[in-house]
């Protein structure tokens, strides 16, 4: 069987990648890097450099895949200029769209595509299914337009479902900007920290993307996020705690805004997303406790 991994040198990418090679797949791995180290690592293991949000040679081999994982996206955790916000929203939707119109009815059969919790905006204490409406601002508005473009391949014949991600739980990503504060003792809650924080260990990610690829019966959309969110400030306790370090500072809401802008308004914003779906097809999840999946990661 040949997957296809756009976004394969990111965080997730490289581990749902492996995770496929070990199972004995074809992977081919796309990102704008220039080399990847599983090329010299694995004779099953391709990978193609190319800016998917241009059209160009790569999509041929949309066309012969048989499953395709997309997770390109430009990384959010930057500064937002106006520039940088096209990047964002061009890298997720252009890509989506070429993946799209590339795919070849009758030979792919499957596509798992992302999206973010952050379509639903900022919900305060509401419980966040699937079937919950979507909310406003930049980041929602990027997830609607990129799920709508995923949801495309369903035209095709294609098995679509949609990963609405939460923080995603690991040893690189959200958690490796934030715990440099807490190794500094200045680490703490974001805001007044009351906001719902969604968040889903990377296993039970990985795991779950192979329970929807192996399991022909599902798809639609999925909230992958852990069973049990948890208020920004709970979080912060629990990565003090395991790091051993007070979670006393806060940062207030003003000086999240001031630091990071428009994705500080991001931070702020309250999730508190649940997986009905992933619940509902019967998938066990590895991690429901921030502390446990806290403690897997940095070894305790
Ligand atoms: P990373 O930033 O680590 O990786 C992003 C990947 O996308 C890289 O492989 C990068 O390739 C590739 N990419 C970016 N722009 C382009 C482009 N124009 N053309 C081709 N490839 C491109 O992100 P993560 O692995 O953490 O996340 C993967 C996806 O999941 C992203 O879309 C992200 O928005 C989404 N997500 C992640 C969350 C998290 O907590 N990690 C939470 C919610 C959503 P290269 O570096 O080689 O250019």
């Amino acid at each position: 069987k040949k997957i296809l991994i756009t976004g394969a040198s990111g965080f997730i990418g490289k581990r749902v990648a492996r995770l496929f090679l070990s199972k004995g797949y074809f992977v081919t791995g796309m990102g704008t890097s220039k080399t990847h180290l599983f090329s010299r690592k694995s004779q099953r293991f391709e990978w193609v450099s190319a800016d998917t949000a241009i059209e160009g040679k790569w999509q041929d081999h949309v066309a012969g895949s048989d499953i395709i994982i997309n997770l390109a996206g430009r990384n959010i955790f930057r500064y937002w200029t106006k520039k940088y916000k096209q990047a964002i929203y061009d890298s997720r939707i252009l890509t989506t769209r070429n993946i799209v119109n590339a795919i070849e009815p009758g030979k792919t059969h499957t596509l798992l595509t992302t999206s973010a919790v952050g379509i639903y905006g900022d919900r305060k204490e509401n419980v966040l299914t699937e079937k919950t409406e979507p909310g406003r601002g930049f980041l929602s508005d990027v997830c609607k337009d990129w799920e709508k473009e995923g949801l495309k391949a369903r035209q095709k014949g294609v098995r679509v479902s949609v990963m609405r991600l939460g923080v995603v739980l690991g040893n690189e990503g959200a958690l490796s900007l934030m715990t440099p504060a807490f190794k500094l003792f200045a680490g703490g809650p974001l805001g007044d920290g009351r906001q719902w924080f969604s968040w889903i260990h990377i296993k039970d990610l990985e795991k779950a993307v192979e329970f929807i690829v192996e399991n022909s019966d599902i798809e639609g959309i999925f909230n992958f996020t852990g069973p049990t969110p948890v208020r920004q400030k709970q979080f912060a306790k629990s990565l003090g705690r395991v790091l051993h370090r007070p979670a006393v500072i806060p940062a207030p809401a003003f000086m999240v805004k001031v630091v990071m802008g428009q994705l500080g308004k991001a931070f702020l914003q309250s999730q508190r997303a649940v997986p009905k779906h992933l619940a509902d097809v019967g998938y066990p999840f590895l991690f429901a406790n921030v502390d446990t999946a806290l403690n897997d990661i940095f070894g305790k």
